[in-house]
C-alpha cells in the first residue's frame, strides 16, 4: 500500500503498490504545469487508486485530448496523471509519496524537451 499527500495536506490519497515504470517526464506540458525541469511520475493500478480526503480539493485539468492532470486546487501540487484511452493505469507524482519514494527511476521521456538548465554543472 502507497500512500501520499499535497503540500497542504488537504488531499489525501492510497494506491496499491509496488510502482510500475517510474520516470522522469521532460514534456513542455509537465515542465510547464510543474514549474520544473520534468515531472515525476509511476504507474499505479487505476482499481487500487482512492482518494481518502480532500476530493473536493481536487481539480483535473484536460492537458491534451485524453491526458488528465489532477492537482490540488489550494497548494496546486500535481497528483496524478491519466489517460482516458488507457483507463486501467493512473500515474501518482513521485514527489506527493509518503514515505518518499525510494525505488529506482527507469525510464525519462521527452528527452528531445529535457531542458539544458537541468543538469547541475
Ligand atoms: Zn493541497
Ligand atoms: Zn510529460
Amino acid at each position: 500500500m502507497l500512500r501520499g499527500s499535497c503540500l497542504c495536506g488537504g488531499v489525501a490519497y492510497r494506491a496499491d503498490g509496488p510502482v510500475h515504470h517510474a520516470s522522469h517526464c521532460y514534456c513542455t506540458m509537465c515542465q510547464k504545469q510543474h514549474g520544473a525541469g520534468a515531472g515525476s511520475y509511476a504507474n499505479v493500478p487505476a482499481a487500487g487508486y482512492a482518494v481518502e480526503r480532500g476530493q473536493e480539493l481536487v481539480v483535473e485539468y484536460a492537458s491534451s485530448e485524453d491526458g488528465r492532470r489532477g492537482f490540488c486546487r489550494v497548494c496546486g501540487s500535481t497528483l496524478t496523471w491519466r489517460s482516458t484511452a488507457s483507463p486501467d493505469t493512473i500515474a501518482v507524482t513521485l514527489g506527493t509519496l509518503e514515505p518518499p519514494y525510494d525505488g529506482p527511476v527507469e525510464r525519462e521521456l521527452y528527452t528531445e524537451t529535457k531542458p539544458a538548465w537541468l543538469p547541475v554543472r
